[in-house]
């Protein structure tokens, strides 16, 4: 069994380390990491020294603090003093070499590997004392590496000879430190690499032939992605061998990626456990593959820290060994590729490689090609640097048709832009490059689109919490938990605007108290800083949700939509605005693969605008409509009577909230022109709203005033309104205030109704819609109901938010 860095890095950890290993019934060999980060602290002490900056001896006293601490506190007391000593003679070795390298400045890898062993070689020592009869043995002593293209390489043969030889007697605990080697030649120290540890403990069990290699980190097991760049991961309970390579193989850094091959050709199975909660499952891996085929990917890993080498010309069209010549020069280097993707017309070939080895990829490759490319057969060769690099992976893509089609849909519909990709013939991984910016939003669109986790997030934005927003932040809050169980949504406010204050949470506004939030937390607010916000988030899966009826907030919508961010407004101007812009805007979230709703900018949440879509979907053809659509104005012709003048129901239906803030933009017809025109646009009319007929019921002069001007003088118009609406009822009728397209003809304006006339008995604010189509046409299709109020508006944008979802 292998204890990483973290395990043994504080004293619970190695509390718990102890208590693991004594538990044990079977023999076992414990190889132990350096205690976390001093690996790290090493490096550094040693450029320190070696930069002749004195503050190395601070760097040096603390370590060996922290050591000292952690003896005084696992040591059992009786060996306390005897493991000081021992460890004191090794700081002082450490000191001793440490000194010279600040004196000569000599920098030689061999001084460092020296140097950086210090780690496992220390924390081995206290290990061995901490548990009871346990033996210590010296890892540099069996593990050997033979240098091989700038790297020091396991030497197979000796080593495992070695290992057999020291591990005949059967110790019940043998401890030893990891990540330690020396050369099969000179016996310099040498070292198995950053993460190494894990190496070691597989080299010994595959050697020895375990039973199981067990690797002791600090999570719950192998997760399926990067637990530290997206939150909703899970533990993978069952992997196999060529699962977990490709997994670590790829950045998934649980484990170092050579640990699986020794243990794999020997069948061993390895089982990775938390130090931290050892009653945890764990991951399983082994050489059994699964068969439910319900998850076609295992996880996903990824490094953020990739170049792209692309070399071009039609030079290379056909021509035979190119790529081996390619390949043999960055082997050459000591340079490792992980990522190769070439045309078949093989005139670009591109190949991923971390930073550090970019510009000496370049360089070589350079050197090899100079004839080729002084020939101009070969074009270019170039880095792309501070890319990453993605890959999914699980033995069951094979048998799954249409994977990498969804993945790249996926990306594509939130504006991932994939630079590079390749699939191995196993099938077993897709691996993309992309942005390094846009990593953690690939981490999160790729886990929500293969169902990895158990629920799938919808990222809202909302702006303007005056009636209408701060309702539907009322209707998600009680609604969050059912869509989580029962659709397996989790809807995540994640940013809220109000005219002065904004507040951005990636991980989710706690709706219980977001206003004292918005107030204590949130940044000054203005359309240009939201969106700027908005885009930087570059957050997945998101809607931006307009619960203003600001200009400048519809103005944001091109830039949102553009990037990949769904809009849904409840604010008509954006949708009311020129055809040009509402084609520009529907256009884009077609092309984006997003989506533009606006349903509750007519009849607020009456399905209307949808019941046409679908109509016009299903290919009938919408010829005519006729339709009441203001609340206000239909609240108004209800209420007046011969008590209730006309300037007073007014102000009824402003107090009532039914009316806009300035009810002027509801009697000048305004307010229904812009629902009539958007009517018309998707019934598929290019309607403008110049091109509406208005016949209104107030004289012009009353609008050209202030508001105050309005409400002073409108009682004006009282009592010749009263005399004619004396004379309608004596008719039998009543007045409403209807707009009608007719083959893209609008109008709006006051009409006389009889009581034969659907729009006779239409109560309070409601509204209703007839739709006369080709199908609907004797009988039009009436859609009423209620068509004004925050509560059922704040309704119809929350059912155009869940729409997008997409539920499962
Ligand atoms: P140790 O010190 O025990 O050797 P490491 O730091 O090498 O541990 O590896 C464990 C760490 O790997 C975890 O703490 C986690 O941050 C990181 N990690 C990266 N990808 C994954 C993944 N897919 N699943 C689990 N952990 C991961
Ligand atoms: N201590 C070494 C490192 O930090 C090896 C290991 O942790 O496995 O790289
Ligand atoms: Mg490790």
């Amino acid at each position: 069994m292998k204890f990483g860095g973290t395990s043994v890095g504080s004293v619970q950890g190695l509390l718990s380390v102890k208590k693991i290993v004594e538990a044990q019934e079977e023999s076992v060999i414990v190889v132990v990491s350096a205690l976390s980060g001093i690996t790290d602290q090493l490096y550094k002490v040693a450029t320190l020294a070696s930069n002749g900056d004195e503050n190395y001896l601070n760097e040096y006293q603390s370590m060996l603090q922290r050591h000292i601490e952690v003896i005084n506190a696992v040591v059992p007391e009786n060996k306390i003093n005897n493991v000081l000593e021992l460890v004191k003679i090794q700081f002082n070795d450490l000191s001793n070499i440490l000194r010279g390298l600040f004196l000569i400045k000599d920098t030689s890898p061999k001084i460092i590997d020296t140097i950086v062993s210090y780690g496992e070689s220390v924390s081995s020592i206290i290990v061995a004392n901490a548990i009871e009869d346990a033996v210590h043995f010296e890892s540099k002593n069996f593990i050997k590496t033979i240098h091989q293209f700038d790297k020091h390489v396991v030497d197979f043969p000796t080593t495992n000879a070695l290992i057999k030889e020291r591990f005949v007697k059967k110790n019940k605990v043998s401890v030893c430190g990891g990540f330690i080697s020396s050369d099969s030649t000179t016996n310099y120290i040498t070292n198995l690499g950053r993460g190494g540890s894990d190496y070691t403990a597989a080299i010994l069990a595959a050697a020895l032939n375990a039973s199981i290699l067990e690797i002791w980190t600090d999570v719950d097991g192998f997760m399926t992605a990067d637990p530290r760049i997206i939150s909703n991961t899970y533990v993978i309970e069952k992997l196999s061998f060529s699962e977990a390579m490709e997994l670590c193989n790829f950045g998934a850094k649980v484990i170092y990626p050579p640990t699986i091959f020794p243990v794999f050709h020997k069948n061993i199975p390895v089982i990775i456990k938390n130090t931290f909660n050892p009653d945890a499952k764990g991951t399983y891996i082994s050489q059994e593959k699964e068969r439910e085929v319900s998850k076609a990917i295992k996880g996903i890993s990824s490094i953020n820290d990739t170049s792209l080498i692309t070399i071009q010309g039609l030079g290379m069209v056909g021509v035979i060994g190119v790529n081996y010549r390619i390949f043999r020069t960055l082997a050459k280097n000591g340079i490792s590729v992980f990522l190769v993707s070439q045309a078949s017309s093989e005139n670009t070939t591109s190949i991923g490689v971390r930073n550090t080895d970019s510009e000496l990829a370049v360089k070589v490759l350079r050197n090899e090609f100079e004839a080729e490319i002084a020939q101009g057969e070969i074009d270019n060769i170039f880095s792309e640097d501070d890319l990453a690099t993605v890959a999914i992976v699980g033995d069951n893509m094979k048998r799954t048709p249409g994977i990498a089609g969804k993945l790249f849909g996926t990306l594509g519909k939130n504006g991932i832009n994939v630079i590079a990709c390749a699939q191995g013939a196993s099938e077993t991984n897709i691996s993309f490059v992309t942005d390094r910016k846009s990593l953690r939003k690939a981490l999160n669109v790729i886990h929500d689109s293969f169902f990895l986790s158990e629920y799938q997030v919808l990222n809202v934005f909302v702006v303007g919490i005056g009636t209408v927003g701060s309702n539907l932040l009322e209707q998600i809050k009680k609604q969050q938990p059912k869509l989580m169980v029962q659709n397996g949504l989790k809807l995540n406010v994640v940013g809220i605007a109000s005219s002065k204050k904004m507040l951005f949470v990636r991980e989710g506004i706690d709706l219980e108290n977001y206003r004292e939030n918005l107030n204590t937390n949130g940044l000054d607010a203005s359309a240009a800083k939201i969106c700027q916000e908005v885009l930087q988030m570059n957050i997945f899966n998101s809607v931006f949700v307009d619960c203003t009826a600001n200009q400048d907030i519809a103005a944001l919508y091109q830039a949102l939509l553009e990037n990949n961010t769904s809009v849904v407004a409840a604010n008509k101007l954006a949708a009311s605005s020129s055809f040009k812009n509402y084609n520009t805007l529907k256009e884009i979230s077609r092309r984006k693969g997003v989506k533009f709703l606006f349903e509750t900018n007519v009849g607020a949440g009456l399905p209307i605008i949808n019941t046409m879509n679908s109509l016009i979907n299903s290919g009938d053809h919408i010829q005519k409509m006729q339709a009441v659509l203001s609340g206000t104005l239909n609240f108004i012709f209800n209420t007046i009577s011969s008590e209730i003048k006309l300037s007073k129901a007014i102000l009824m239906a402003k107090e009532a909230g039914f009316s806009e803030p300035d009810p002027r933009i509801d009697l000048s017809g305004k307010d229904v022109v812009r629902k009539l025109v958007i009517l018309a646009r998707e019934a598929g009319y290019p309607v403008e709203q110049e091109d509406v007929i208005k016949k209104l019921f107030i004289p012009d002069k009353y609008f050209e005033g202030s508001l105050e001007d309005f409400w002073k003088t409108v009682s004006d118009l009282d009592d010749d309104f009263e005399e004619k609406r004396a004379k309608l009822v004596a008719n039998g009728k009543r007045w409403r205030f209807v707009a009608t397209m007719e083959m893209g003809h609008c109008e709006v304006g006051l009409q006389e109704v009889d009581s034969l006339h659907p729009f006779y008995d239409l109560q309070g604010s409601n509204n209703i819609v007839l739709i006369t189509t080709e199908r609907y046409n004797e009988y039009p299709m009436m859609i009423k109901g209620y068509g004004a109020g925050a509560s059922v508006t704040a309704a119809g944008v929350f059912s155009d938010i869940i729409s997008i979802a997409n539920i499962r």
